[in-house]
């Protein structure tokens, strides 16, 4: 039996187009980008060219796209490389309680290191930053604000776009965690207003350990690692050009396959919404009614804990998560789920389905004939669903 994949906010599996467009670059095109004979010429056309693609499906220059190791090094080159531009007087740093860790622990670094000092913006019980509350939180000495484009663990779209023209008529550095949001919704960095975007490869059917991070021309931000001028010198390295040439096609085929792809995931995540709704009692939907990404469906099973029913779905062949594969082996509850006021007994109930390219109908309804049998048992035996009374 093939295993039914439902964890695409975790990784996704790298589309066979993709590979077949990265093969050359690990055979017979392995010149150095930065040589200057004909082998490896076509090396630096490969990366320049998929620069070209990247910004233009972004819609900036391609000066303004570094590439990068992915989401969580695109996040920390952000933050940090505005924070040490500005280190003759460490500033403020505006972000939200619900970021992914890639930003959240190195807030809290360049804070405890370098003396910043940060304000975690709260959310509603959608998940949703009010801008009015960012607009309180920024002070003069605020040099950042960092705001994710839409959640990882509920699939929350942040209105990024009201934030960023806040935080810039105040001459402030916006910065906006995309990966989730890249492939599955529009994207064009002039109209968003943003100065720093983080993009990972392996969310969008591409190689995982590849990312980028968008630089607004302009912008003072200090270079991540030092050595040669790649990068436009702010990060230097041979390029991973494999994972660049792959990263560049699985965007391409990301955004030229959305307005279809986001109508059926949508399609597909509310007839599974709907199903557990009426198959199973005492369950709630986290994250926001309408204001979410295209396939993420988080739901708290109340009176289970989120890992049985992971095992218990495993043991059938289905692969689903209980939020974050980054903090799956912390007993914590999410920090998601807590910034939106989702009490802890409830939120260690919650699983998040991540549907995506693979997905079928079949494959939601095998879920909806397994799943509810499954809690059943898990409550039969649960403490916390007997004192209920
Ligand atoms: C996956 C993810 C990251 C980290 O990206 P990696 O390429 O895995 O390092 C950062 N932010 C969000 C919102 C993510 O979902």
């Amino acid at each position: 039996m093939s295993v039914v994949y439902m964890d695409h906010n975790a990784t996704t599996p790298t589309d066979p187009r993709v590979v077949e467009a990265m093969l050359p670059y690990f055979g017979e095109r392995y010149g150095n980008p930065s040589s200057p004979y004909e082998l490896s010429q076509v090396t630096r056309r490969a990366v320049e060219g998929a620069r070209e693609t990247v910004a233009a499906s972004m819609g900036c220059s391609p000066r303004e796209i570094v590439f990068t190791s992915g989401g969580t090094e695109s996040d920390n080159m952000a933050l940090k490389g505005v924070a040490f531009a500005n280190l003759e007087r460490p500033g403020h740093i505006v972000t939200t309680r619900i970021e992914h860790h890639a930003v959240l622990q190195t807030a809290t670094y360049l804070r405890d290191r370098f003396g910043l000092d940060v304000t975690l913006v709260g959310v509603d019980e959608t998940g949703r930053v009010d801008p009015a509350d960012v607009e309180g939180a920024c002070r003069g000495d605020t040099i950042l604000v960092s705001v994710m484009l839409a959640n990882n663990e509920v699939g929350t779209v942040q209105p990024v776009r009201e934030i960023a023209a806040i935080a810039r008529k105040r001459g402030i550095i916006v910065h906006t965690d995309a990966v989730q949001a890249i492939g599955k919704l529009p994207m064009d960095v002039g109209e968003l207003g943003v100065d720093l975007l983080s993009m990972s490869s392996h969310k969008i059917y591409g190689p995982k350990g590849v990312g980028f991070l968008y630089v607004r021309r302009g912008v003072s931000f200090d270079p991540r690692s030092h050595g040669g001028s790649h990068e436009w010198s702010v990060r230097a390295g041979t390029e991973n050009v494999p994972g660049i040439v792959g990263l560049a096609k699985a965007l391409e085929l990301a955004v030229g396959g959305m307005p279809q792809e986001s109508v059926r995931l949508n399609g597909l995540t509310a007839r599974l919404e709907k199903g557990i709704l009426e198959s199973i009692p005492h369950v709630s939907i986290n994250g926001h009614p309408t204001e979410r990404l295209p396939g993420t469906l988080n739901v708290s099973l109340h009176y289970v804990e989120g890992e049985s029913v992971v095992l218990a779905l495993d043991m059938e062949g289905i692969a689903v998560s209980t939020g974050s594969a980054c903090t799956t082996d912390s007993a914590e509850p999410s920090h998601v789920l807590s910034a939106m006021g989702v009490p802890a007994n409830v939120a260690q109930g919650s699983v998040r389905f991540g549907l995506g390219r693979s997905t079928t109908q079949a494959e939601v309804d095998r879920v909806l004939d397994v799943l509810p049998g499954a809690v059943e048992r898990l409550r039969a035996i649960s403490p916390l669903h007997h004192r209920k009374g």
